[in-house]
């Protein structure tokens, strides 16, 4: 699975991406490559500085092109990694790790894939036990 940077600068900052970041891409991209046969991903928008207050600015989120992947494979992908994991361990913690479609009711994640992690303080939570994605084929 290739990574496509619209930015170089991103391509660049991208070298000092949260670790978490980088494992939930990883799980991301071979999500789509098994499911929907998907071998590129575009990165939109990773390191945003100006962004205070957003985990862009801490580069802990990366934005993902979501026009050029198969029909239903952004819903079904930010369905799989919203049932692993949670933004954060808290009860009240209404955040998600990856934000698509329905997982933001203001909208603002209809046309991109925006996956992020919480700050080093804290630990993404997993729900139950991980598993991973079904093969191709159903088995
Ligand atoms: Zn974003």
């Amino acid at each position: 699975m290739r990574l496509h940077f619209r930015r170089s600068s991103d391509a660049e900052a991208w070298k000092r991406a949260d670790g978490r970041l980088v494992s939930m891409l990883e799980l991301v991209q071979r999500y789509l490559r098994q499911e929907f046969g998907v071998y590129v991903l575009t990165v939109t928008s990773f390191y945003r500085p100006m962004d205070t207050g957003s985990p862009h600015s801490d580069y802990r989120a990366v934005d993902l092109r979501v026009r050029d992947l198969p029909a239903g494979a952004a819903q079904a992908v930010a369905d799989w990694i919203n049932s692993q994991f949670r933004y954060s361990a808290s009860p009240e913690s209404r955040y998600v790790v990856c934000l698509y479609g329905a997982y933001d009711p203001n909208g603002q994640h209809n046309d991109h894939i925006h996956l992020q992690v919480p700050p080093l303080s804290e630990v993404v939570a997993v729900r139950g036990r991980p598993t991973r994605p079904p093969l191709p084929g159903g088995n």
